[in-house]
């Protein structure tokens, strides 16, 4: 029986990798390493002979034991059972599995949660429910970096434009940790929020230095700290004052440090040099837009996670039909994964609305009936002028005053007032100015300059149309 085992189990370990999509990356750490111990009465002992010992044996036993004992069992052509050991345990109870009490099984999955929550990541957020598509690179790196924290690169920088998915992979780093280590500290926060919490503490006028001290405590006790965002931090002289301190403390005791940001290290202003070079001591990966394969598989993923299992069976007529609706929404939804998701949410949440069945024709008339009703935002139309001025949204939202920038924020500020219900205050906020009445000076002097200056009345009346084309 065992020499069977063995004969077949190069077929075994491909039949699982192909058929669960594992990546080489975790197919090498963790599968690879499995080594076929006996096959007795139905039972087939592996031993787990990885360098991750207890800890990767519990992280196969939890999220791998199903699919190996499903492939061994096809492969062999027998419902087996499945027991995978340590190199020093000894021979085993053969019911080992089944006499495991089901509320410890339950209890893991308890601490495991809390631990998710203090870490402030949200559990949705795995590798496994990542699209690796075209991102094969930050992908694996971002595997490589939860599968030997502080070792391999530090700090790990991922860059890459809005809703493409660096959240997504930060945040299964995190998720990927704590499952893998038990003992794991991991903490996840935005620049926004690191930010309020040091104006909050450190701008008081009376400073409390135990809060003080446990604010740093919190940031520099952990083995995985993940800060998302971190462009924001540009101009912010205490933030980054801190955050060079906790980096320098990390980094030294070899622990994990993870940034995300939209644009690249050297490319955030307002920043000290020298928090610059940290960000790029590591490795830096940039993440791009899904190709159409990608936004795809990510539509198909997304369906099934409501519940709409699409498959490649272009012969049955309904899943072609919503094949078809896919194929429509990945063609015009090209650079954004949440608006590709956001756009799928409203064709299934309109078929179940109305009871009709998702096809092409229905998915044009959702989304064209949608976007109609689209509100224009400041962040359009900051995008909107940017792009038209070529200028970056960045140098908009900025401090910098050469004439064409200046010049282009205050059509923001006009702009933002006509097509908008904001308060001053809230358009001030998005183009980074503190006080609101700039906003109704720049207003004003865009509207007195369209009264006098016919280029300026034209250049808004394009403007107008690109926000508004109706
Ligand atoms: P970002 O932080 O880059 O703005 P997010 O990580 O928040 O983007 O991603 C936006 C949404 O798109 C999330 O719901 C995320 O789960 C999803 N998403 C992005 N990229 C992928 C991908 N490659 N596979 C699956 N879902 C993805
Ligand atoms: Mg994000």
């Amino acid at each position: 029986m065992l020499d069977i085992l063995e004969k077949k189990w190069p077929e075994i370990l491909d039949f699982f990798k192909k058929e669960y999509d594992i990546q080489d990356i975790t197919f090498e750490t963790f599968i690879l390493p499995l080594n076929v111990k006996s096959y007795k009465n139905g039972l087939v002992q592996l031993v787990f002979t990885g360098n991750s010992g207890n800890s990767g044996l519990q992280y196969i036993n939890k999220r791998y034991f199903d699919f190996l004992k499903i492939s061994i069992s096809i492969i062999l052509g027998e419902d087996i059972d499945l027991q995978i050991l340590l190199p020093g345990d000894s021979a085993l109870d053969e019911d080992i599995e089944e006499t495991k009490p089901v509320s410890s099984i339950d209890s893991e999955d308890i601490i495991l949660d809390k631990r998710i929550s203090e870490s402030h990541l949200d559990k949705k957020y795995t590798f496994d429910s990542f699209v690796v598509g075209n991102n094969a690179v930050a992908q694996a790196t971002s595997l490589a970096v939860a599968d030997a924290p502080g070792e391999v690169h530090n700090p790990l920088f991922i860059y890459g434009g809005v809703g493409l998915g660096k959240t997504h992979l930060m945040q299964s780093i995190g998720n990927f940790v704590l499952k893998a280590d038990p003992k794991a500290k991991v903490l996840y926060t935005t620049t926004e929020s690191f930010t309020n919490e040091v104006i909050d503490l450190l701008g008081r006028q009376k400073k409390n230095q135990d809060e003080i001290i446990e604010f740093r405590n919190k940031y520099r006790n952990v083995d995985v700290l993940l800060i998302d965002d971190i462009q924001f931090i540009s101009g912010k002289e205490r933030t980054q004052e801190e955050i060079f301190n906790i980096f320098n403390e990390l980094f030294l005791k070899h622990k994990q440090i993870v940034f995300t940001s939209d644009r690249k290290p050297n490319e955030i202003e307002d920043i000290a040099d020298r928090l610059t070079t940290r960000f790029q001591q590591g490795i830096t990966v940039d993440i791009q837009s899904p190709d159409y394969e990608t936004r795809m598989a990510i539509l198909k993923n997304h369906a099934l996670s409501q519940g709409i299992k699409v498959t490649d069976d272009r012969d049955d007529f309904e899943n072609n039909n919503i094949l078809e609706a896919l194929d429509y929404i990945a063609s015009n939804f090209v650079t954004n994964v949440r608006e590709l998701e956001g756009s799928l949410n409203n064709v299934i949440a309109f078929s179940k609305i109305n009871r009709v069945p998702i096809t092409k024709e229905f998915a044009i008339d959702t989304l064209k009936v949608d976007n109609s009703e689209e509100k224009i935002t400041c962040q359009t139309i900051i995008n909107t002028v940017a792009e038209h001025c070529q200028i970056s949204p960045a140098d908009i939202c900025s401090k910098k005053r050469s004439q064409d920038i200046a010049f282009a924020r205050q059509i923001c500020m006009y702009l933002c007032r006509v097509y908008t219900d904001e308060k001053l205050e809230t358009i001030a906020k998005y183009l980074k100015k503190k006080n609101h009445a700039t906003i109704s000076y720049g207003y004003n002097e865009i509207k007195k300059a369209m009264e006098n200056d016919a280029s300026i009345k034209a250049t808004i009346d394009i403007l107008k149309k690109k926000l508004n084309p109706k």
